[in-house]
């Protein structure tokens, strides 16, 4: 493996995205950062870029120093390495589900370039810095790319979030309702309001599982309309409305988590309007899955929230485009396939949780682009909103300064879906089958090209010296 301090990479490209805008530039990287994005000539040749290296060059390194020359193809964009604030990666202790290696490998293959760990499912749960550190150990030398850790609010850890936060999680998860783990309960409203409290003095952020127990019915059966009828939007909407009174009320920055229902986003949008700090993220499976597409029995669609119909999906997408919601994160949250229960098809026993770290991209930008969206939009929604969200400054867009995460995009390439591309440790997801859009080439990390057997991740710790004026 290279050592990364003394590389210098150099990529041209008829199309990097840049935050003015799709640009033919050429980008130069040392120690691991942009350096520079020098906008060149469109459509020249080769022989008048700015810099004098023969086509011999290209992708080589050349003779004379550490440099890589690489040139994309006409076919390619460059884009910012994407953000990924919402994995389960379940290691340790539930490593049989996925695990640091292959959620990264696929990360990496899928072009995310970080993964923040949620703080369940893996056993410990990240509740204490004890946990963290357990947590840590596991994930060292067999991440390929960068991993942060969001903390955990529970019933009895008020005492031990001070300690989390020093140590360096990006915030703190909730849930209001059961969480399908023991280990991980959810805060009632008391419970809720003082950890909202905490957070504001600690000045970080609470990420919530928004749904309202008294809401939520006995799911049980293969009928995929009474599991959405079990979960209404009704559920979202009390949940979120009492968020969003309590952030009011504490000043926390708050966060809705894998947000489903449209319902909620008129509420979102009021109270943004007002100056509380809140904001949302979705999930690629809100945005291109519908309901009515779900058979019964279909258990590989579960999750909770559950996905709603195709005019709910709508208005999620115009919720983006008003920036009521600013980010769209994988909620990667796999088990063994037997845990999904595809032999009974039963919706109340099946584990509920969607594989898409690898997908992401792809899934949604070939809905985004029949929407009439454009890259810098799912760019903006999928690498550079989340990295403002978690205060990773260096990451989510290419410019001098930040860490050169950077993905080689075909967002003309077409492909089907299949089990034998997917990195993942296993390959359950309900999108195979499916015709996407947009291929990952190549995926750098810090300059590095990354993938599987690549470990050069690195393990990040949140910038404690969080702003009110940091929240997208
Ligand atoms: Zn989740």
């Amino acid at each position: 493996m290279r050592g990364e301090s003394s590389s210098e990479l150099v990529i041209r490209a008829r199309r990097v995205l840049t935050p003015s805008g799709m640009r033919a530039a050429e980008v130069r990287v040392e120690a691991g950062k942009i350096i520079s994005v020098a906008e060149i000539p469109d459509r020249a040749g080769v022989s008048s870029w700015p810099r004098s290296v023969g086509k011999d060059d290209a992708a080589g390194r050349s003779a004379s120093d550490a440099r890589v020359f690489v040139e994309l193809g006409d076919d390619e964009v460059l884009l910012p390495g994407l953000v990924d604030t919402h994995v389960h990666v379940n290691e340790p202790g539930r490593t049989d589900w996925e695990g640091f290696a292959t959620a990264t490998a696929a990360a990496a293959a899928g072009g995310v370039t970080t993964i923040i760990d949620m703080p369940l499912n893996s056993l410990p749960p990240t509740v204490d810095s004890g946990a963290l550190e357990i947590k840590r150990a596991a994930a060292t030398g067999q991440v390929a790319v960068d991993v942060g850790f969001w903390g955990g609010a529970i019933p009895g850890n008020e005492r031990q979030r001070r300690g989390l936060h020093e140590a360096g999680v990006f915030g703190f998860k909730c849930f209001t309702v059961d969480s399908g783990v023991p280990e991980f309960p959810p805060l009632g409203d008391v419970r809720l309001a003082e950890a909202m409290r905490q957070v504001a003095e600690l000045g970080s952020l609470l990420i919530v599982h928004a749904e309202d127990a008294a809401c939520i019915g006995a799911a049980a059966g293969s009928r995929y309309a009474d599991f959405v009828r079990s979960r209404p939007d009704a559920a979202e909407v009390a949940a979120v409305s009492r968020v969003i009174e309590l952030a009011e009320e504490t000043g926390a920055r708050v966060h809705v988590l894998h947000l489903s229902s449209a319902d909620v986003v008129p509420l979102l949008a009021a109270a943004q309007a007002d100056g509380v700090p809140i904001t949302a993220e979705t999930c690629p499976h809100y945005l291109t899955l519908a309901a009515e597409d779900v058979g019964d029995g279909q258990t590989q669609f579960k999750c909770c929230p559950p996905i709603r119909d195709a005019a709910n999906r709508d208005r999620l997408w115009d919720a983006l485009a008003g920036g009521v919601i600013s980010c769209v994160v994988s909620d990667h949250s796999p088990c063994p396939p037997e845990m999904k229960r595809l032999d009974t098809g039963d919706f109340g026993a099946a584990w509920g949780g969607i594989s898409s770290v690898q997908l992401g991209l792809p899934v949604v930008w070939t809905a985004a682009a029949e929407r009439g969206f454009s890259l810098a939009d799912v760019v903006g929604w999928m690498a550079s909103s989340p990295a403002r969200l978690v205060g990773l400054g260096g990451k989510g867009v290419i410019e001098p300064g930040r860490d050169a995460d950077l993905v080689a995009f075909a967002p003309d390439e077409r492909f089907v879906v299949t089990a034998d591309r997917l990195l993942t440790r296993h390959r359950l997801t309900p999108y195979l089958g499916q015709e996407l859009r947009g291929a990952v080439r190549k995926t750098w990390l810090r300059g590095v090209q990354a993938g599987a057997g690549q470990q050069a991740g690195r393990l990040l710790l949140a910038d404690r010296l969080f702003t009110r004026e940091s929240a997208t």
